[in-house]
């Protein structure tokens, strides 16, 4: 994986532990040379993963829409900044351009981004990569949701497998350089394609 979208909050959270974990991923894709794509912002856990990266000269793309780009929230100082026209746009490029994609804590722009890719991933229109950080136990109201949508016959339990969870960046990123595309995923996306 050369290059992973990071989809993370435009808040930083009030426990440090979340600013901490966020500062050890970007510290290991600078160690493994992987590529972060992400939200653009300079703000909240956005700002100190990127932060990160370009203090040690990491590559560090931003893809933000042209309504997000104040100066007040888009960092001026990364490798590349794309302006889109829209947000759908947005998510659009940014899967054009990643390997897989990553979801640390956050707030609804979080959830919709990482749904958004899972969406794609089950419908055979990606088969790359999804993993959430679960960092100090973050996700666990959300995993056990997941849990009641294949309970209650919402979500296929092939499906809910497709997202990775780990509470550490290595074991994570590990899991997602090991993905199995589904043999499932893998048929529809022909079709698809
Ligand atoms: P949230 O989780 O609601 O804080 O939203 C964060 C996610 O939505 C990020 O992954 C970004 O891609 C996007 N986003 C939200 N607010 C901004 C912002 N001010 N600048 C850039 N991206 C943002």
């Amino acid at each position: 994986m050369k290059k992973i979208a990071v989809f993370c909050g435009s808040s930083i959270g009030f426990n440090e532990v979340y600013r901490n974990e966020a500062i050890k991923l970007g510290n290991y894709f600078i160690e493994y040379n992987i590529g972060l794509v992400y939200g653009g912002g300079k703000i909240g856990m956005m700002g100190i993963l990127a932060d990160t990266m370009i203090e040690k000269k990491g590559e560090v793309i931003g893809v933000i829409p042209g309504l997000l780009r104040h100066e007040e929230v888009a960092h001026t100082n990364i490798t590349e900044m794309i302006v889109t026209k829209t947000m759908s746009k947005r998510k659009v490029k940014i899967s054009k351009l990643v390997d897989g994609y990553i979801a640390l804590p956050g707030g609804f722009g979080t959830l919709d981004e990482i749904f958004e890719a899972l969406t794609l991933g089950q419908l055979g229109i990606e088969t790359k990569p999804v993993g959430i950080l679960n960092i100090n136990g973050f996700f666990n109201h959300l995993i056990l949701q997941l849990d009641v949508m294949v309970t209650e016959g919402y979500l296929k339990q092939s499906s809910k497998e497709m997202l990775i969870i780990s509470e550490s960046v290595e074991d994570l990123i590990s899991q997602m350089f090991n993905y199995k595309v589904p043999e499932m995923t893998k048929i529809i996306n022909k079709v698809v394609k």
